[in-house]
């Protein structure tokens, strides 16, 4: 049996996990996620909470290494956060070094979409398949591409992020800048919103009937 450490970095929160190599999760801990001016004492945290999981490992067995998940493209080569929307005052940051250092463990960094297509392939719906798109439809759509078995990362470290593809020209403004990307119509946010403004303007749905007036509609 072997044991890791994982990170899910989130826009709010940040979930730290020690598992083993069936797909167990022995231990959890989560804190808020920290950014801005407070980005380094948050980082700090994150270090200090994960030494403190890999004491629940069992006696005798060592963790292998460490898993981090980053909302955000991701060099891996690197280890830096390259741009984040979600995480003001990270970019640049040596996230992998950092952490190497701290916890003495070889540290692996990609973008969390990429990081749940790895862990579908290892445990959930990707085991035994060679080539499938992950997608996540939350607040945005994220997404990672496995080809051939591997990851597939991309030259910009963007490969996989379809919610950016623009499905309607010249249409709907992303959370991105562009116009028309399939995560302004089809992302949690963009349907609950649509849903919202067609019943505003005065559309019969059962959704109204469902939640009533005044309570909010979400996807
Ligand atoms: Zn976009």
């Amino acid at each position: 049996m072997k044991y890791a450490l994982g990170v899910d970095i989130g826009g709010t929160k940040t979930s730290l996990t020690l598992g083993n190599s069936h797909g167990k999760v022995l231990a959890k801990k989560i804190l808020p996620t920290l950014t801005g001016r407070r980005t380094l004492e948050g980082i700090k945290q994150m270090s200090e909470g994960l030494l403190c999981l890999q004491s629940d490992c069992p006696a005798g067995r060592t963790i292998q290494g460490v898993g981090v998940g980053v909302p955000g493209p991701m060099n891996p080569k690197t280890g830096r956060v390259e741009r984040s929307p979600h995480l003001a005052g990270w970019e640049g940051f040596p996230l992998k070094s950092f952490l190497e250092r701290k916890l003495k463990r070889p540290v692996w960094i990609t973008n969390d979409a990429n990081a749940a297509a790895v862990g579908e392939k290892a445990f959930g719906a990707g085991r035994g398949v060679k080539n499938f798109v992950y997608l996540t439809i939350s607040t945005g759509i994220g997404g990672g591409m496995v080809l051939g078995g591997k990851l597939l990362i991309g030259s910009s470290f963007g490969a996989g992020e379809v919610g950016h593809t623009i499905v309607v020209p010249g249409g709907a403004r992303c959370g991105c800048g562009h116009l028309g990307c399939l995560e302004a119509y089809a992302s949690g946010t963009a349907i609950a919103g649509f849903v919202r403004s067609e019943i505003r303007r005065g559309k019969k749905s059962k959704v109204s009937r469902w939640v009533g007036s005044g309570r909010r509609i979400t996807a």
